[in-house]
């Protein structure tokens, strides 16, 4: 059965509803994962807040000749956090509307903390599937990336062409997705409602310059990060490993925000500390992050 490309220019970026009731952990009979339609291309995944305390934000892109998964949230196990379930599930029903031959699936990140890659393993005996190496090497390797971190490069899925931006600051491999499809700037822990923990805030000052350069080119909804950690009392977040967010603050961010946040981020550049404001809380300077993740061993890691 021959079925016509779905179009992805015309009409774009598309209306979006993100007036979502997301899960924070404090319900009886919450899923394992809430999966949310944006459209029938674009999806979003939560894993719930009681399997991790990050519960992280999973997003599923489908195109023409293939799909998008950035992240794979915090866990491994299929039986608590059955991601590879779901997004079977979402691209099978997909190909029935759209039948497409060799129909792919990558498996990239917004950058290579555990809560972001854990559930890689669940996919490494997909067929047609690529997961994207972690590393810094992996990624400027895949997504062929020669100026690293100066440029943006492209990553079609069949006509729906992404962005991808280097986006170092919060970890040296992170990446930002533009779609223009939704408008959608998919922006991984580097701007979210909670705790940004920048360990090279220059880096992550020119992270916002390039994310403020595309902005200025194509139309940005919304910024859409991988947690939620701010409540809705302004500069209140859910403390670190909470297994309940009752009243968390809005996931979407608009692109106003990230405009103050890079402002923030200059005035404080020089001055590391844990500054709070209302909508974000920045944690500038890996000493701050590492002293604030591991406060008793002093070292590297932290999982966020
Ligand atoms: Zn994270």
């Amino acid at each position: 059965m021959a079925s016509q490309p779905v179009d992805f220019h015309s009409g774009a970026p598309i209306d979006l509803d993100l007036s979502v009731e997301w899960m924070d952990g404090s319900g009886l009979n919450e899923p394992l994962v809430q999966v949310h339609a944006l459209d029938e291309h674009t999806y979003i995944l939560r894993q719930s807040l009681k399997t991790h305390y990050e519960g992280p934000f999973v997003f599923l892109l489908l195109g023409n000749t293939g799909a998008l998964m950035i992240d794979s949230g915090a866990t491994s196990d299929e039986e608590t956090w059955p991601l590879r379930h779901f997004v079977d599930e979402i691209i099978t029903d997909w190909l029935v509307a759209h039948p497409a031959p060799s129909y792919s699936l990558t498996v990239a990140h917004s950058h290579g903390h555990g809560d972001h890659i854990a559930g890689d393993v669940q996919f490494s005996n997909r067929a047609r599937t690529s997961v994207v190496p972690a590393s810094l090497e992996g990624v400027k390797s895949f997504f062929g990336f020669t100026n690293w971190p100066n440029e943006t490069v492209s990553f079609d899925l069949g006509g729906r062409i992404l962005r991808v931006i280097a986006g170092p600051g919060h970890e040296e491999a992170a990446t930002l997705f533009y779609d223009p499809w939704t408008g959608i700037l998919f922006t991984g822990d580097t701007v979210y409602p909670g705790r940004l923990y920048v360990v090279d805030m220059f880096a992550y000052i020119a992270t916002l310059d390039r994310a403020i350069t595309v902005m200025a080119e194509v139309p940005v909804s919304y910024l859409l990060g991988c947690h939620i950690e701010m409540s809705s009392t302004p500069g209140q977040d859910h403390p670190l490993g909470s297994l309940s967010h009752p009243g968390e603050a809005p996931m979407p961010m608009r692109p106003g925000q990230l405009l103050t946040l890079r402002e923030r981020a200059v005035e404080i550049a020089h001055v590391p500390g844990v500054y709070k404001f209302d909508d974000v809380i920045i944690y500038n300077g890996k000493a701050v992050v590492d002293d604030y993740l591991n406060p008793s061993s002093g070292t590297e890691g932290g999982s966020d």
